[in-house]
């Protein structure tokens, strides 16, 4: 099973829904960079959001 990552502007590399921080706004859900607050993609944010360390 593959898994996806982001690579932030601010260096860091999410992995896993912990990573990100879940920004409510409006009526679509967005996510930013844990570390840093930009945001990332949604396409990226949704898949990461479904990964889990195990
Ligand atoms: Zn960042």
């Amino acid at each position: 099973m593959s898994r996806t990552t982001y690579q932030c502007q601010c260096g860091a590399t999410l992995r896993f829904r912990q990573d990100l921080t879940p920004e409510r706004g409006g009526t679509s859900r967005s996510w930013t960079c844990g570390d840093c607050g930009l945001p990332v993609p949604g396409v990226v944010a949704e898949k990461l959001s479904h990964q889990h360390p195990s």
